[in-house]
């Protein structure tokens, strides 16, 4: 999909459908919305008379123009109450009303700048928020349909949004913001596309691969340790966890250098179970085909690499991305094992299938090695973090309160809800093992801040945050900008948290 900036006049507008909005509670629509009405002889305020069109949040009606206007239909986007309106809303009806107009066959739709309007949102921001609404909400993972001609949607596609605005002063400000938009959003699909391939396609080597891919295209350096390299660092925490897969792990390393004269730089881990049966301690069948996106953390990780490289904030940042597939077998870790971390620390594997931390705590140690600062990792660690918050709210844990100030910030910049959890330094003390320096399971309550405290365990003092997405990696309906499958959280909250951190 191209997205056009052009100044003109919504109402005259040829393309396939225009997308306008109403407020709750409006009776009488103005500006842009209004113009519509008027051109179709007050379609817009009867179907308010009529109670058919409310203006509330998340609604799309779409009305057919019947030859009134150039455009064969209008899309009404609800914007809900106006007091609660901001650019989330704009991001989200983006994805709604496009989706609708899909469905309805259009090829080309053209919208206003909802927004900056009567709400005086900044044109940047809005452009931005369309933008990234239009690429997130139109995604689809279509690579395995080739047989699928039921599926009418299958073929429809829209190939142009315009963003039409009135006031020509305002075009400069709008295409920064679907530049900036378009980066984010596509970081975000590339997310997606890897957590929805299957596991068979994408065992720890394709996931290395396509790190090195992406990096290539934005311009930073990636290199791949294979299980011999990852042996030899003695890694055997991450060894440990894919020595029961015939598909071995790998190590990515991603750096980007937007700041070569500072000798900072930052770290992004994230978790990379290609896929995770439990291991021995094996998972119940119901539901484990949804493991194969337990490498959501690395998949945001890589994507928002791709990001930062396209955007090239002053700062420098790492990539590491430990991988494995957890599976059990003759060869595979067995409950009780001891096995050895990068820093010497020795782990009693107590539970195989609380492996996400066992990989995260080598990543950790390289990290540390590699004096990185602050360290943040992203891992679909914990049930008991989507028990704790559902799919509407992302939890973390850090050990600095400013660093935790800035992660909550770029997730409300992103849309994208981030709740801070304690890091509970008592509960370290189910951790202790009688036979090695820590073990990987604890007591039940509060599984997702145990799992935090072994990770601190191997942080020590180094600025830290954990990022647990365990509720929130993927979606069971299309819903705003998500659609059913990889829902891309929290890459674009990784990409705005480095920008917020960067000199410029
Ligand atoms: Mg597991
Ligand atoms: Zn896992």
């Amino acid at each position: 999909m191209e997205i056009k900036v052009e100044s003109g006049d919504i109402a005259k507008h040829s393309a396939k459908a225009v997308i306008v909005n109403l407020f709750d509670g409006v009776k009488s629509p103005g500006g842009a919305t209004g113009a519509v009405d008027k051109a179709l002889d007050g379609a817009i305020s009867n179907l308010i008379e009529d109670g058919e069109l409310k203006g509330k949040r998340g609604g799309a009606l779409l009305i057919h123009t019947l030859g009134r206007m150039p455009s064969p239909r209008v899309i009404v986007a609800g914007l809900g109450k106006e007091d609660k309106f901001d650019v989330n809303v704009v991001r989200s009806l983006m994805g709604t009303t496009l989706r609708r107009a899909r469905a309805a066959g259009a090829s080309s739709v053209a919208t206003i700048l909802h927004g900056a309007g009567i709400a005086g949102l900044d044109a940047t921001a809005c452009a931005q928020a369309i933008a990234e609404g239009a690429i997130l909400g139109t995604y689809r993972f279509r690579r395995y349909k080739y047989n699928d001609n039921d599926d009418e949607n299958a073929t429809k596609a829209i190939d142009t949004l315009h963003i039409v605005e009135s006031d020509e002063s305002k075009l400069a400000a709008i295409r920064e913001g679907v530049e900036r938009g378009t980066i984010l959003a596509t970081a975000a699909n590339h997310t997606r596309d890897m957590a929805n391939e299957p596991a068979n396609a994408l065992p720890p080597a394709a996931l290395a691969e396509r790190a090195q891919e992406l990096s290539k295209d934005a311009g930073i350096e990636c290199e791949v340790f294979d299980e011999k390299k990852v042996q030899d660092l003695g890694m055997g925490a991450l060894m440990s966890v894919g020595i029961g897969s015939e598909k071995p792990p790998r190590f990515v390393i991603m750096k980007y250098r937007g700041d070569p004269d500072s000798d900072e730089t930052m770290g992004l881990l994230g978790k990379g179970i290609t896929f995770d049966s439990g291991g021995i301690s094996i998972k119940p069948a119901a539901g484990m085909e949804a493991m194969k996106g337990d490498m959501s953390g690395a998949a945001a990780v890589i994507g928002a690499m791709w990001a930062i490289g396209k955007l090239k904030p002053k700062i420098n940042v790492t990539g590491l991305v430990p991988s494995a597939e957890n599976m059990p077998s003759g060869s595979a870790t067995k409950p009780g094992d001891v096995v050895k971390a990068m820093n010497g620390k020795t782990i009693e594997v107590i539970n195989t299938d609380a492996e996400g931390r066992l990989i995260l705590a080598d990543a950790i140690c390289y990290a540390k090695e590699q004096k990185l600062s602050p360290i943040v990792d992203v891992a679909t660690l914990t049930g008991a973090m989507a028990v704790a918050l559902g799919p509407g709210a992302t939890g973390y844990m850090s050990s600095d309160d400013s660093l935790a100030e800035a992660i909550k910030a770029a997730g409300e910049t992103s849309g994208e809800l981030l709740w801070r959890f304690p890091l509970i330094d008592d509960y370290a003390e189910g951790l202790k093992s009688n036979i090695a320096d820590i073990k990987n399971t604890g007591n039940r309550w509060g599984g997702a801040i145990i799992a935090a405290k072994f990770l601190h365990f191997f942080v020590e003092d180094t600025v830290w945050a954990h990022i647990d997405m365990a509720g929130t990696d993927d979606s069971d309906k299309d819903k705003g900008v998500y659609v059913k499958g990889s829902t891309g959280i929290p890459t674009r909250t990784l990409v705005n948290l480095v920008l917020g951190m960067a000199k410029g």
